[in-house]
């Protein structure tokens, strides 16, 4: 799908759809992020932003792309979403770099053990299931709750959730359990925002090649499996994906709140796959089946 959002990264439009908004991105890791996907979108359109990344060996990859959106160093900076205070201390930040308030966030962060994200979901440790909703469902109504008294009326907030959180993807496992929560979570959050005029909305992203996503079991036949069957035969990209963010965001999307955004090339809609295009399924089945004997 598109790979590029028309304008580029860091070019400015000059009547773009988010001029004079500003807000704040979680979860940017490398040039393969959803993140970035959506930062680039955002820019294009004339958002000004700070960007948060989880710090340490991450630093070097994320610099050089804020010099790509013509950020300055000083929008960028570290956050620790396990960290109360280290999420109240980012928030705090935005805020005071947009003069006391600000008009949207967007929450890319996900992580569990990838030693659970194989296998059977019966054999989650307590350990894991835990932290992995700490990540991944906790710490977006931890940063909700931080940025409440920041939040300009007309604001707006997302985060990423995946198919696994309403239908069965092998592997998928906790995780699955987790973006459940948090879809629920962006429901109960649009409940509490809407009097004041901020929207909460999800993103269902399908499967993208990123960091987080190398951690899943077999994650190139869920790619392989987006390709031979969703309605469109494909995959999306992270330019897809940050542009349905960009509608999100914006104002065109001023009556949309509480929902779950499929940006899946359609795969949640189809139940039964027909018979007559099976042959590369069979083939896929056959390779994994080898593959499993030799080992
Ligand atoms: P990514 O690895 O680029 O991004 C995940 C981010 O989470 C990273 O920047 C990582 O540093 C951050 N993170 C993890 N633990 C953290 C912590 N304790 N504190 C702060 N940050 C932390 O991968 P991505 O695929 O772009 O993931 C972004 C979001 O999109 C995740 O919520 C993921 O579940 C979701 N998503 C991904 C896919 C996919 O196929 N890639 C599909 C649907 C939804």
């Amino acid at each position: 799908m598109s790979e590029m959002n028309g304008f580029g990264p860091g070019i400015t439009h000059p009547n773009g759809l988010m001029t004079g908004k500003r807000g704040l991105v979680m979860g940017l890791a490398n040039d393969k992020s959803i993140a970035w996907g959506i930062c680039q979108a955002l820019r294009a359109q004339g958002a000004e932003f700070a960007v948060s990344y989880q710090g340490g060996p991450l630093e070097k990859r994320v610099k050089p792309l804020m010099a790509q959106l013509k950020l300055s160093d000083s929008h960028l900076l570290t956050c620790d979403a396990t960290d109360p205070d280290s999420v109240q201390a980012t928030i705090k930040a935005t805020a005071e770099m947009f003069g006391g308030s600000f008009d949207f966030i967007v929450h890319a962060i996900g992580f569990s053990d990838k030693d659970e994200l194989k296998g059977k979901y019966l054999n989650t440790s307590k350990e894991n299931f835990l932290f992995t909703m700490d990540v991944s469902c906790w710490s977006f109504t931890e940063v909700a709750k931080a940025a409440e008294p920041y939040m300009n009326r007309g604001g707006s907030m997302i985060t990423l959730t995946y198919l696994g959180s309403v239908m069965v993807i092998p592997n998928y496992n906790v995780m699955g359990v987790a973006k459940a929560a948090l879809e629920a979570s962006v429901r109960y959050l649009a409940h509490d925002f809407g009097p004041a005029g901020v929207r909460v909305n999800g993103l269902s992203a399908g499967a993208i090649r990123t960091l987080a996503a190398s951690g899943i079991g077999d994650f190139k036949n869920m790619l392989k499996w987006g390709e031979l069957t969703s309605p469109m035969r494909q995959n999306v990209s992270i330019n897809d994906v940050g542009n349905a963010a960009l509608y999100l965001l914006s104002d065109w999307a001023a009556g949309v709140t509480g929902q779950i955004h499929y940006v899946d090339a359609g795969a949640n809609t189809q139940g039964m796959f027909p018979l007559d295009e099976i042959e590369p399924i069979a083939d896929l089945a056959a390779d994994m089946a080898s593959r499993k004997k030799a080992t």
